[in-house]
């Protein structure tokens, strides 16, 4: 089909949290010449709601994601979907005896306001939005992404509408992405291993006793503990004095590991219960509600934590935010990347389309963009991640009390692999065989970074070349996961 007879420039499918932005870029980008459709499944009060339990997020945010996006594309966050402004994020170990401070300063989100601020800023700036549209693949012609198929929810007639570029942001479970029809390097499917099943409450409570340890107003707690989240971590992030977004994420495996070890039965929604009922400072705890929680005080969803998809191109089609596989290993946090991305994405789509060139060559400037601009520490992340998951409590315990420097927890705050620089001058006072293991292991993973790193900053500057770099991309990754024994 001639691209002048298309419906639309962009169609961006999910108006979710990188939708909206990845919409809003683009017309900033082509100062509002282009023809732009966002698609959501929900109706309009429910923009962006992930699942029938709503926006399922921990909510936190770093301010320099946000400013990140402000700066670039000029759209501003404020109060009301700016919640509640915290000054950094405190990790405990298992035992409280030590913690980490990183981060930054950052704000606590509503999620489920957000979106309509989002909705009014693409209204202004001439975007199209369709609702209560379920999209199930694309339209393809010649080996290009052309269009969108779905259905209308409420009248049950066929979505039919072509583009020059779909963007996809339906999230982890893009069918789009695990169906694309055409020849690609985007990778369809993910490993279980690498998905955390999270959830989380949003509770007002009672002040009990007074442990900053368990909650505080100004930062975001979180607990590294393998009986409590395992093979995860819990979360208490304040949204006010008396109001809390409080969860955990658990690998699957390591739960079924840990129920075995222990005799249980637990499932995610129990060691959420268990958690909350260990908590000193909540006490009676009820759902948040009220127009801005209704419906979003209580949900479970899934997180990747591996590395963004190797490729985040092909014909006339890309990826933003979770259905990329975004979110940091570490930590699965993906409004970050997500915003970053979506930013990147925008304009990338309008050089392109400025180009009239929609083809993966064209588009291949936003796999370099973005593994520019945050893709090249993930992988190494992720080897850090699986190291991390199958550590004990006393691992952990001896780990951050001795192992990690001021660098490290530096690093830790840009978001970057810690180096373990300390590690080799400390081996012989290192006790316990198991934590000398750890120290190889972290020392190693430190390595295998600085290579992973190198790695991708020599990103394949075109699809022809692709290839060659997976394969020693999987090589790096692949050797390291049997050293380590994560494999
Ligand atoms: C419990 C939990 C806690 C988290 N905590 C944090 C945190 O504290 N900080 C952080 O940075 N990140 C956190 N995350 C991750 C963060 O929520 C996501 O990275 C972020 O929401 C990604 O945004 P997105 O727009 O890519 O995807 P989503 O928010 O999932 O949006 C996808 C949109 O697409 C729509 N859609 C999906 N399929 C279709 C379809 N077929 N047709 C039409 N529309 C469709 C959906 O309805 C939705 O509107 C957490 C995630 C979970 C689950």
């Amino acid at each position: 089909m001639p691209t002048e007879l298309r419906d639309y420039d962009i169609i961006v499918a999910g108006g979710g949290l990188a939708g909206m932005i990845v919409a809003s870029s683009a017309a900033h980008y082509s100062r509002q010449s282009l023809k732009i459709l966002v698609v959501d499944r929900n109706p309009s009060p429910q923009l962006g709601k992930k699942t029938i339990s709503g926006w399922v997020c921990g909510d936190a945010v770093g301010k320099n994601s946000v400013d990140y996006m402000t700066s670039r594309i000029g759209i501003k966050w404020q109060s009301p979907e700016i919640e509640h402004p915290v000054k950094g994020v405190i990790a405990y170990s298992p035992d409280h005896e030590t913690s980490i401070s990183f981060d930054g300063e950052g704000y606590i989100l509503n999620r489920k306001v957000l979106p309509q601020k989002q909705l009014d800023d693409a209204l202004s700036a001439g975007i199209e939005i369709r609702y209560n549209l379920a999209l199930r693949n694309v339209i393809f012609d010649d080996n290009r992404v052309i269009g969108l198929l779905g259905q209308d929810l409420e009248t049950k007639s066929v979505f039919k509408k072509t583009c020059k570029i779909v963007i996809d942001c339906t999230g982890v479970t893009s069918v789009l992405r695990t169906n694309l029809p055409i020849r690609s390097y985007i990778q369809r499917k993910i490993n279980r291993d690498d998905l955390e099943a999270t959830g989380r409450y949003i509770y007002n409570f009672e002040n009990g006793v007074d442990d900053n340890t368990y909650f505080d107003p100004n930062y975001c707690l979180i607990h590294l503990d393998q009986d409590i989240a395992p093979g995860g971590y819990a979360w208490v992030f304040p949204k006010g004095k008396n109001k809390v977004n409080i969860g955990l994420g658990v690998q699957q495996k390591s739960m079924e590991v840990h129920n075995k070890k222990h005799g249980l039965h637990k499932d995610l929604k129990t060691k959420i219960d268990d958690y909350v009922m260990m908590n000193p400072v909540i006490k009676n705890p009820h759902i948040a509600e009220g127009e801005s929680d209704d419906g979003n005080s209580w949900g479970t969803w899934q997180v990747s934590v591996r590395r963004q998809n190797d490729c985040l191109v092909a014909n006339g089609y890309m990826l933003v935010g979770d259905s990329a596989w975004m979110p940091k290993p570490l930590d699965a946090g993906g409004i970050g990347p997500a915003i970053i991305a979506a930013t990147i994405a925008g304009k990338d789509a309008v050089q392109s389309i400025q180009a009239n060139d929609y083809s993966e060559e064209s588009l291949w400037q936003y796999n370099l963009d973005f593994v520019d601009a945050y893709g090249y520490k993930t992988a190494g992340l992720e080897i850090f991640r699986r190291l991390l998951q199958k550590l004990s409590n006393d691992q952990i315990n001896y780990g951050m009390k001795h192992f990690l420097s001021k660098l490290d927890i530096d690093n830790i705050t840009n978001g970057e692999h810690p180096e373990f620089g300390m590690l080799g001058k400390l081996n012989m006072f290192i006790h316990g065989a198991l934590n000398k293991t750890l120290a190889e292991d972290l020392k190693h993973t430190a390595e295998v970074n600085k290579k992973l790193v190198n790695h991708f900053r020599n990103y394949p500057t075109k699809p022809n070349d692709f290839s060659d770099w997976q394969n020693r991309l999987t090589k790096y990754m692949s050797d390291a996961y049997i050293k380590l024994g994560c494999a």
